[in-house]
């Protein structure tokens, strides 16, 4: 049974650590954040959902007792306020993990950190640096809840299940971000394909639509309640669920460029395959040329702004 920390117990970290009790993984789950009284108030809550869930010893405490970590989920830091960008909160995020940062690899230095902090890109290069570790080993939460969304929106559109339809998102997790139409499918059936069999249009406005509405979704949450933080926190469950059970799973997680596409040293999503070991390997797409043109823009944005702040 494993060790994991929440580092950050906001709204993103608390509905990941409720996830975490729910799910059984962790025998033993650290709390840690700027503002002890809130992961403290957090703990109390947790264990007291405790007689209705599985056994896990949940704690407060300080960076040194993150010893013994396998998994820390980092959420710690500024989230977006109406009308900000997640690319806005650089400054005062890459501020928090210069500080952070080298005392969780100092603390637990053989864990996976999982980073879901905006904007998750930078902020991921931002943990690779400052740790020092492989990088494999930070994984970036990236466009996983990006490509959810689109999973969601076309298995609404087609009448099927999201989790028989296989498309991505892939780039920044952000305002540049790129959906991979072009090797989208539904059980293995493309998407234009997939329409005439079940009697439907593929309508390239509509699938413009869907892909906005995955674009503006974190917009249009925040505008109408402040925050997102339940599907992320399934999102970073899975994530989690996929490193201490090593099951090599393929998500759309953010981690550096190594020349894929001809890109390389700028974190960004593609699929990859996550394991107990991190990052096992990263997949490229057989994309079209307005996809790839639409990821290199990605790498580019990225890119300068790391240059910029790291
Ligand atoms: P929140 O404001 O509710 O929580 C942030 C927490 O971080 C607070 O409890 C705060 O006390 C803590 N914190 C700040 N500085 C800290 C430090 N130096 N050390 C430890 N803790 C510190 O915000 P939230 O809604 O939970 O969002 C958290 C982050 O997750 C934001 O950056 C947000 O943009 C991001 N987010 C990412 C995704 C994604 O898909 N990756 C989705 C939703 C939100």
């Amino acid at each position: 049974m494993a060790k994991v920390t929440v580092l950050g117990t906001g709204m993103v970290g608390a509905s990941f650590a409720y996830r975490l009790l729910n799910s059984g993984l962790a025998s033993e789950m650290l709390l840690v954040d700027a503002n002890h009284m809130r992961a403290e108030g957090e703990m109390m809550d947790l264990n007291h959902a405790m007689p209705f869930e599985h056994p896990c010893q949940v704690e407060v405490g300080d960076y040194a007792d993150i010893k013994g970590s396998e998994v820390v989920v980092i959420s710690a830091g500024a989230a977006q306020r109406p009308g900000e960008t997640r690319l806005d909160l650089v400054q005062r995020n890459a501020a928090i993990f210069r500080d952070m940062i080298p005392q969780v690899a100092k603390a637990a230095p053989e864990a996976i950190m999982v980073i879901a902090t905006n904007p998750v890109d930078i902020m991921t290069q931002a943990a690779i640096k400052y740790s020092e570790f492989a990088p494999e080993r930070v994984v970036g939460s990236g466009t996983i809840l990006d490509t959810a969304r689109f999973r969601y929106l076309l298995g609404e559109y087609y009448g099927v299940d999201p989790r028989s339809v296989h498309a991505y998102i892939i780039g920044e997790h952000g305002d540049s971000e790129v959906p991979a139409f072009s090797c989208a499918s539904i059980a293995g059936v493309p998407l234009a394909d997939v329409a005439k069999q079940l009697g439907k249009e593929y309508d390239l406005n509509d699938m413009e639509d869907i892909f906005q509405q995955v674009r503006t979704a974190a917009y249009e949450i925040i505008n109408r309640k402040g925050s997102t933080y339940y599907a992320i926190a399934s999102g970073l469950l899975r994530v989690t669920e996929a490193i201490l059970r090593d099951q090599s799973t393929a998500f759309s997680v953010s981690n550096v460029m190594t020349g894929q596409y001809g890109i390389k040293d700028v974190c960004l999503s593609l699929p990859m395959v996550v394991s107990r070991k991190g990052i096992t390997a990263t997949l490229t797409l057989p994309l079209n040329e307005k996809e790839l043109e639409g990821f290199r823009h990605s790498a580019q944005v990225l890119g300068e702004l790391a240059a910029k702040t790291l």
